[in-house]
């Protein structure tokens, strides 16, 4: 068992949908995906029960890779080990939902895309995977495609949206991705952020709100070295 801040989740491993939102693909200039992109994170970026986000001094202090930038996606969890699940049967594997920051570098992710690098550094700082540990299951979310999901900062809404616009939904993940994947009790499965990704800074203060689950807040803070 895994001890993450004052909660207890037990992840094996988080994946993340890329570019499963229409509007968030034209705001970053990229393709829609014929197929779900995903990628994974580490554990070492989870945080919980406002733990703070450690703004990384090695791109604070760059010249080139000083944007980190908000992502905030539903996330479901699985209830059971599973493989090659069919879309039909989806929901049977999976525990509940629950909210999560998708933290990125994002001059380094475009310079590393840009290089046909992985996206791994960019997102994969320690701290960039806030998470809410209290996962509600799916007894109490009837239809987890119709939620909305905002993100603020100090206050002001940046993100502001609706589980309803995901390209990819969440019986169509499982199926593609547990083609490839052994998925195990708790794992986490990001579904993807909508528009209005922004720059953060030391000192901000974020909230992440999803309906039906609730609110997450973490502040920034510069990494001490
Ligand atoms: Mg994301």
């Amino acid at each position: 068992m895994v001890k993450i801040g004052k909660s207890t989740i037990n992840p094996t491993k988080i994946m993340c949908l890329g570019r499963n939102y229409l509007d968030h693909i034209k705001e970053t200039n990229t393709h829609v995906p014929t197929e779900p992109i995903f990628f994974v994170k580490t554990l070492n970026t989870l945080i919980t029960d406002n733990e703070p986000i450690i703004y990384p001094k090695i791109l604070y202090e760059s010249e080139v890779y000083n944007r980190v930038d908000h992502e905030v996606e539903l996330a479901f969890t699985i209830f059971q080990t599973c493989k090659n699940v069919s879309a039909e049967v989806a929901f049977d594997y999976i525990q509940g939902y629950t909210i999560f920051l998708d933290m990125t570098a994002r001059i380094m992710q475009k310079s590393d895309r840009n290089l046909n690098l992985p996206w791994y550094r960019s997102k994969n700082f320690d701290s960039f995977g806030p998470i809410e540990p209290r996962i509600v299951p799916c007894s109490e979310i009837s239809d987890p495609h119709n939620l909305s999901i905002q993100l603020k900062v100090n206050g002001q809404t940046r993100q502001f949206s609706n589980t309803k616009h995901m390209l990819f939904k969440i019986p169509q993940i499982l199926e593609y991705l547990s083609k490839f994947v052994t998925l195990k009790r708790g794992d986490i499965i990001a579904t993807g952020t909508p528009s209005g990704i922004s720059p953060i800074q030391p000192g901000d203060i974020l909230e992440a709100s999803i309906e039906k689950i609730g609110t997450i807040t973490h502040e920034v803070i510069l990494e001490q070295i």
